[in-house]
């Protein structure tokens, strides 16, 4: 798109082009789907083949299910020490029956990200459909027939491909090679070499390839192209994925209930979740509007240099606008979040249910790991820190007060999730890494701040 052609408000787009970290609110969302927008229905299908899954992942991976029972889900962690220190920090109004949670999805296992739930689902799908067709299995039955002798061969005949900077691979990869499906992930040459080392040594076939992101997505494409058998499992543009992460919404209000913490008009529910292409916040938005409709607020998190859904969605066009047409760099730590274009089967169920997008430059970043890290002892990967920030903006900026005014929302029975979207399976010397460089962070921070923190 050429820059004369970009409907942003001319502040805003300032704003975003001097990367100054920002709250977007979705003023005007529209108020109806699309025609072709998922239904409840799909995502309660999307659950129920998880369901169906676990007895099949727990033969897979006895070692890391057995607690679980095959069920890949997490706690939702009270982080009321977190909460405290940061009210404390910012100056921050705080309510005696606010509560903030912290949506541990880097503890899901095997896969370690919020990826175990898209990856998996997809993967799943795929492999019932092939065993159906082979008549192996009955449609809506047990998928732990999916781990036979006989179905392992079936599946040695196909591929499974993905373009992944790292952990949409990991989970792939990990479940696909298990099932015994020949297993490819292009990857870009930078991303974290560990990740590639696991897959490996699971078996999966990594390619590399210099560039970014986008390159490595289109070079699966293309080669799944070329082959019937190869299924390609497209960040971009999948639905079986979007559904695995929205069914996500189902358990969580489970969870909520078994908390006590109510969500209708008088207890409003905040969910913060950090956003790279799109389809697991999307995803996990979609399902938690589609339980709690207009009770349930949803901000995405982004970097500063990489703020791809919020230009699109801003933008309020079905034209594709990447970060680069506005000129930014895409150049951030946060592994994952490192974006220039959302996807565009999101993009548009976005402007109709997202609350707003903010964005978090890398210090800002690195500063909240180390704080959620001090007080809570929890370690979560860079890209996931970034959602941290999410109450703060919304109850310290204007933007944020301004859309707390307007929709007359009483923050004194409000819970607030960050999603907490990977970290569990980052190496210890890549975890000293990272918080010693968080550690170096805050200091930095404080210095430049003086001791008075903004947003
Ligand atoms: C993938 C990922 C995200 C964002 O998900 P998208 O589907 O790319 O938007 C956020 N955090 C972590 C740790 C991730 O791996």
């Amino acid at each position: 798109m050429s820059f004369s052609e970009i409907r942003l408000n001319p502040t805003l787009l300032d704003k975003l082009k001097a990367k100054i970290p920002t709250l977007w609110i979705n003023k005007d969302p529209e108020k109806y789907l699309p025609e072709n927008a998922p239904s409840i229905g799909a995502i309660k299908t999307a659950k129920n083949r998880l369901k169906r899954s676990e007895q099949l992942l727990l033969s897979l991976f006895p070692q890391s299910l057995t607690a679980s029972k095959g069920e890949i889900e997490s706690e939702l962690i009270p982080i009321s020490k977190l909460q405290d220190f940061i009210h404390n920090k910012y100056s921050c109004q705080t309510f005696a029956h606010e509560a903030w949670f912290l949506k541990a999805d880097h503890t899901l296992p095997v896969a370690g990200s919020v990826k175990a739930r898209g990856g998996f689902h997809e993967v799943l799908a795929v492999a019932e459909e092939i065993a159906i067709s082979n008549q192996l299995l009955q449609p809506g039955s047990d998928l732990l027939p999916l781990a036979s002798e006989k179905a392992r061969q079936l599946f040695s005949q196909y591929s499974i491909t993905v373009g992944s900077t790292g952990n949409l691979g990991l989970s792939i990869g990990t479940l696909a090679a298990a099932l015994g499906f020949s297993t490819t992930v292009q990857m870009s040459t930078d991303a974290k070499a560990w990740k590639k080392d696991r897959l490996r040594k699971r078996g999966v076939n990594v390619v590399e390839h210099s560039g970014d992101y986008a390159a490595a997505v289109d070079a699966g494409r293309e080669e799944a192209k070329k082959d019937s058998k190869v299924h390609f499992v497209d960040d971009e543009q999948s639905l079986l994925l979007f559904l695995g992460y929205a069914a996500s919404a189902l358990y969580l209000s489970e969870q909520l209930e078994k908390l006590n913490r109510k969500v209708d008009k008088n207890h409003p529910l905040f969910v913060y979740i950090p956003c790279g292409v799109g389809g697991a916040p999307g995803g996990i938005t979609y399902g938690l509007k589609a339980l709690f409709g207009e009770n349930v607020h949803c901000f995405f998190a982004e970097p500063t240099a990489s703020p791809c859904m919020l230009v699109q969605l801003a933008a309020g066009t079905d034209k594709p606008i990447s970060v680069y047409d506005i000129g930014l760099d895409n150049k951030t730590e946060s592994d994952g979040l490192a974006v220039g274009q959302a996807s565009l089967l999101v993009s548009p169920l976005m402007q109709s249910q997202l609350s707003g997008v903010f964005t978090v430059d890398d210090e800002k970043m690195f500063e909240n790991l180390h704080t959620m890290y001090k007080t809570e002892q929890i370690f979560l990967e860079p890209s996931a820190a970034t959602g941290l920030h999410g109450p703060i903006c919304i109850k310290n900026s204007e933007e944020g007060q301004q859309y707390t005014k307007n929709k007359q929302i009483e923050f004194s029975n409000a819970t607030h999730i960050i999603w907490g979207t990977g970290g569990s399976l980052v190496p210890e010397e890549e975890v000293k890494h990272f918080l010693e460089r968080a550690r170096i962070a805050c200091k930095n921070n404080e210095k430049i701040n003086d001791g008075r923190n903004k947003i």
